[in-house]
Order: structure tokens, then sequence, then C-alpha cells
């Protein structure tokens, strides 16, 4: 374990898992130090609290001395890791690491890592309710919210710790070394900060580089990027398919999740497909990862079959809204890359009012023709991709260029008609208009419930 006692550390990016990396560090006896490039009156909630543990705090802009003067640097997963500061820091040979490494190092138990492009959050969340629901001591964080130093106290030898992580995350582990790794799928995301597909794939392979033959990884079978993975783990390898048998994992068969353990054990029925209250295929698949892992921690089908048929959707996932005039609503406010926004026009079969836009992540919205013809009436477009987003769909599906989220509701509102769907999920990132997809998705809500009808 790392000893902190004394030692000097620095952590940058002052978001909620540094805020909670500083404290961490701080009670642990190092002399800590918060550098971010936000002004003192930005962090100003933050700041009185560092400040009465005793932690310095440098805000503004992140001043070389105080990177150089380090034993121990923790960076953020917001923060670029070709940010020049660290860059150098790194060259003289100083360790920089994440928090989730940081955590990593102290917490108890077993620790399950969920990572993929898309599905994370819900299938923490679901995995967390299977453990729980079968009375093994869960704790559940991670990118979905807690950070995993706040999970530290409450571990103990026998936790299973369910963590989401993300690409950002995963640049900064050093030994980071989960029992049970989780790849959902590995499609285009975040090639704005990452540079190409490639580093992003190989960020994603972080979660399992530090395994071994003790432990187990679960991966996509239907996903071309998950497969090549494979070759290149030392860990167990365990399949879930949406669309084929698997020599040992889940899949799906006559109308059931069904489970193998080893290559020619027998086939377990674990529950109907009927049985799975969310929308969506690819929920199917976030199930199947889920059923896979907590079969790898010993959980029987039935603890498994009873937490599945009780889980809700997670807020801004395909979340039903209202219905107004016979027309559906539903916020997928977090399909903030074109795959979820792909997997979200693919729950329905046609009449869709589809709202996108936002701010551009770099992936082309080209592949998303086909699908649109097939089951979109209208596309909506705002923010800040909307040009992009117009000139590659033009002559696709007609397109309205709205500008903004209300203005969009109101336009498909009222060319929808009885039996339609107005899908908010915008492929693209919130922060061109909105603090986060979060207060987009409320922004949606709130629009939705305004409608008459
Ligand atoms: P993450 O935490 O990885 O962003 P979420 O569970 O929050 O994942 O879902 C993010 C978005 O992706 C939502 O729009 C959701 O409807 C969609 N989604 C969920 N699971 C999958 C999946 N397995 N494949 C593709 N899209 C998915």
């Amino acid at each position: 374990m790392l000893d902190l006692k004394g030692k000097k550390v620095l952590v940058v990016g002052l978001g909620k898992s540094g805020l909670a990396a500083a404290l961490f560090l701080r009670r642990r006896g190092a002399l800590v130090t918060v550098s971010d490039t936000r002004s003192a009156e930005a962090l100003s909630k933050e700041i009185p609290t560092l400040l009465e543990e005793g932690v310095m705090v440098e805000a503004g802009g992140h001043g070389l001395l105080t990177f150089r003067r380090q034993d121990l640097i923790v960076v953020s997963p917001g923060v670029p890791i070709d940010t020049p500061e660290l860059v150098q820091v790194k060259s003289f040979g100083l360790p920089v690491i994440g928090e989730l490494e940081l955590a990593a190092r102290f917490l108890k138990g077993r620790t399950i890592a969920v990572t993929g492009s898309n599905g994370k959050t819900t299938t923490t969340t679901l995995l967390g309710e299977i453990l729980a629901a079968a009375g093994l001591p869960t704790l559940v964080g991670g990118n979905i919210g807690v950070p995993v130093v706040a999970l530290i106290d409450q571990s103990a030898g026998e936790s299973w710790s369910v963590i989401e992580v993300s690409s950002f995350q995963l640049e900064t582990t050093d030994e980071f070394h989960p029992t049970i790794a989780v790849i959902l799928n590995i499609t285009p995301d975040h090639l704005d900060r990452h540079g190409s597909f490639e580093n992003y794939c190989a960020a994603k392979e972080r979660v399992f580089a530090r395994q071994t033959a003790e432990d187990w990884l679960v991966l996509n079978a239907d996903n071309a990027p998950c497969v090549a993975a494979a070759s290149r783990a030392a860990a167990r390898v365990y399949w879930f398919s949406a669309e084929h048998p698997v020599s040992q994992g889940a899949w799906l068969e006559q109308g059931f999740v069904v489970y193998r353990s080893a290559g020619d054990a027998a086939i377990e029925k674990i529950m109907p497909l009927s049985g799975i209250p969310l929308k969506g295929a690819h929920n199917n698949e976030n199930v199947l990862a889920a059923v896979v892992a907590a079969r790898l921690a010993e959980v029987p089908a039935e603890a498994i079959r009873g937490a599945v048929e009780k889980f809700h959707a997670v807020e801004h996932r395909l979340e039903y809204v209202a219905t107004r005039n016979g027309v559906k609503f539903y916020n997928d406010s977090k399909a903030t890359n074109v795959d979820a926004t792909a997997k979200a026009v693919t729950a329905f079969p046609s009449g869709i009012h589809l709202i996108l836009g936002g701010k551009d992540k770099g992936s082309p919205y080209t592949v998303l023709a086909p699908l649109l013809r097939e089951r979109v009436r209208a596309v909506y477009t705002i923010g800040a991709a909307a040009a992009k987003i117009e000139s590659q769909l033009r002559g696709v599906v007609p397109i309205l260029s709205c500008k903004t989220l209300a203005e969009a509701v109101a336009s498909a509102a009222s060319a929808a008609r009885s039996g339609d769907v107005v899908l908010l999920a915008p492929a693209c990132s919130s922060y061109d208009q909105f603090e986060n997809y979060e207060q987009r998705g409320r922004v949606f809500k709130q629009l939705v419930q305004e409608l008459r009808g």
C-alpha cells in the first residue's frame, strides 16, 4: 500500500473525484496541493473546505514549479494527459496517476470494473443491484458519480466493489487490477480527446492489462474491437453475445437468457427475455454482460432474475417521459455519441422524430443514414454541431434546423402524429448549450411536461 504520510502530493483538477482525492490524501497525512485552471471565483464552493482541511490551492492556472515540487501527482479524469505541465514532470520521472489508481491501491475486497463506450452506467447499476440482491456486501462507484476513494472506508475483505470506469480514468492507471473486468463494447467516442480510435481502444484495454490468470475478463463477442482485445488478455476470457452461442458466458436462446460456465458445462437458463423490463436490444446486451459477471461472482440465477425484473431505466437513458396526443416522448440525453443514438433509434420500429445535435465529438453522423431512412420521419437539429449534421445527412430524411431544444420540442410535437415517437438522442455532448447531459435531459422533460394535450 502507498505510504502517504508526509508525502507532497498534487491533485490536478478539482472535479468531484479530484476534491474527494485531495481530502482522502490529506486525511492519510499527505501534504496536499490542488491546482485547477478555473478561477478562484469559479471554485468558491470548494476552496473553503480545502483550506479548512489544510489543503493548499492554486487556482486560475498551473504553475510549473507547483508541479515540480511534488512526490506524486494525482490527475482528474477531466484533465487531458497531454497537459504540458504533466508531460514535463512525467519526463522527470515523477509518478502521475489518476483517482482510480489511487483508490484501487487502498480498496479492500474484490473489484468488478465495467467499461465500454456505451452502457456502463446501466450495467454497473444493474450489477450492483444483482449482487446486493444476492446478499453480497456491495459497493457501487466510479464514473457513475461516487468517487472510488469514497468507497475505501466502507470496503472490507468480503466486499465486492462494482466500479464504472471511463477511458479517461483508465489512461492514468498503472497497477489497477480488477478481479472481473467487463468491456461492453468499443465504438468511436471521445476521438476529440484521444486523437484516434487506436488510442481510444488502447485506453479501454488498460482495464485488463494488469490482470492475471486468476482473474476474469468479460467481452462482447459481437463487437470486433472486443474480439481483437481477447488475444492480449492474460485473464480467463468469458463472452456475451446477443447473436450466437459462446463457449463460456451468456447468450440468448429461444427467448431465454442462458449461461454456460465453461466450454463443456451444461447450459443454464437464467431468465426469460420477456422478463427484461428495459427498452431496446442494447439493454439485452447490458443484461447479458451483468449475468456473466454475476455468475462469475457465484450469484445464483434466481437472484439475478429477481433483480433484473425489478430494474428501472436509469434517468436520461431511453427514459419514458410522457404521452401527448398519442405521441410518446423519450429522453435519451445520455446518447452522447453516434452508436448510442443508433441503438436508441433501433428501439422503435418507425415514426421517430429525432432531435440531434450539441457539441460535436469528431465521429461521422453518416453511419446513421440507413437507420434514419428506415425509421425516422424527421430530424430536428440543435446546437453547435447542427451544420455538420445537416451537411452529412442532407437528403436522407427531412431536416429542420431548430437551434434550441425548446424549438426542437415544439416543432417535433406539432409535426408528430398519434403513434409517433419524439426522441431526444442527440449523438453529441451537451456542453455548448447546457451544463451537462443531465441538465439537457431535465430541460427536455420540462418542455414535454409543458406541452398541451
Ligand atoms: P455510459 O455510462 O457508458 O455512458 P449509459 O448506461 O449511461 O452508458 O448509457 C449511455 C447511452 O448509451 C444511453 O443513450 C443508452 O441508451 C445507450 N446504451 C446503453 N447501453 C448500450 C449498449 N450496450 N450499446 C449501445 N448503446 C447503449
